[in-house]
């Protein structure tokens, strides 16, 4: 069990129940509503759009913008919904710049190699991309033509590739990888603003990276006091991969990563639970995640993404 105690800003919001429900007693209309509500409407983002809202959406533009997510254990500081989370909120802040539809589509996506941990949903390869290109051909149905698959889980990697060729095989629609699309935009912006990565100690999943980000994106989720440095042992042919993977050998990370992090079932003694103390699959501390960072990495993507967006529309402007 951890304990938590609650962020500031939720701290805070509890003040503003008790305060709420003390003037409820003079306002009997703002007493029905419900007191956890905190959500504000937000642009181009589909759960919150009404169908003229979305009529119009069609007059300015033929976008959307699809988070491919999971719902896994991210360690002992970060929630269940990180990646969900996370890349909702980054596909919120693209479709503030420029017009992209926001359809989040399913929370859960393949994390079999994390189901050591509590809390991990997972789902069968085949029946995530199914569900993406059916949502797909939905939004189809009303206009929309073009699709921004946006990865936001490594174990969907293959499935985000698989979604975006079949849509662009079987449907009239047109689809890319927005991580790979974005690249190029990514790497020139990165260049002159992310910190160098640090080459000497592994700092993956929930580790240093993806924590800063989620400082960024859902500070209020975020148990800074609960992090900590992970254990981590792995069998000894992938540990003697390691110095190569951490110098930045292509390679060796190609063939660290074709077996790290697999389900339990497959005997490669590779799942979350198999190699990590904590679920955190890097030795680097997590509490040296930085706000600062998350922010610098949030607006490196959300650039690249906009950069691309933008390409794209004069490219192939909508027909
Ligand atoms: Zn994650």
């Amino acid at each position: 069990m951890r304990s938590k105690r609650p962020p500031l800003l939720l701290r805070i919001a509890a003040c503003a129940i008790v305060t709420t429900a003390f003037a409820d007693a003079r306002t009997p209309a703002a007493a029905q509503t419900n007191p956890l509500w905190t959500e504000v409407e937000v642009k181009n983002y589909l759960p919150h759009m009404t169908v003229p809202e979305v009529q119009r959406f069609l007059e300015r533009s033929d976008m959307v913008l699809i988070p491919v997510a999971s719902l896994e254990q991210h360690g002992l500081h970060l929630p269940i919904g990180t990646d969900y989370i996370n890349g909702v909120e980054q596909a919120k802040l693209i479709a503030q710049e420029v017009d992209v539809l926001v359809a989040p589509i399913l929370l859960p996506g393949q994390s079999p190699y994390h189901m050591g941990f509590e809390g991990t949903i997972t789902l069968p390869s085949t029946l995530v991309q199914e569900v993406y290109v059916e949502a797909v051909k939905s939004l189809i149905n009303h206009g929309f033509k073009r699709f921004l698959i946006m990865n936001a889980h490594g174990g969907n990697r293959a499935i985000t590739t698989f979604i975006v060729d079949r849509i662009n095989q079987e449907t009239a629609g047109i689809a890319v990888d927005l991580g790979a699309a974005s690249a190029p935009f990514r790497d020139r912006a990165m260049a002159a603003t992310a910190p160098v990565p640090d080459r000497t100690v592994l700092d993956r999943h929930g580790g240093t990276p993806e924590t800063s980000s989620s400082l960024y994106l859902m500070p209020t989720l975020v148990d800074m006091e609960a992090a900590e440095p992970a254990t981590v042992s792995m069998p000894d042919h992938l540990e003697a991969m390691l110095p190569e993977v951490l110098a930045g050998d292509p390679t060796a990370l190609t063939v660290f990563l074709a077996e790290g992090l697999k389900d339990a079932s497959t005997g490669k003694g590779t799942s979350s639970s198999e190699m990590s103390s904590t679920g955190v699959w890097g030795t680097r501390d997590p509490s040296e995640a930085t706000l600062e960072r998350g922010r610098t990495m949030t607006r490196v993507f959300v650039d690249a993404a906009v950069g691309f967006v933008r390409r794209w529309n004069e490219i192939r402007p909508p027909s």
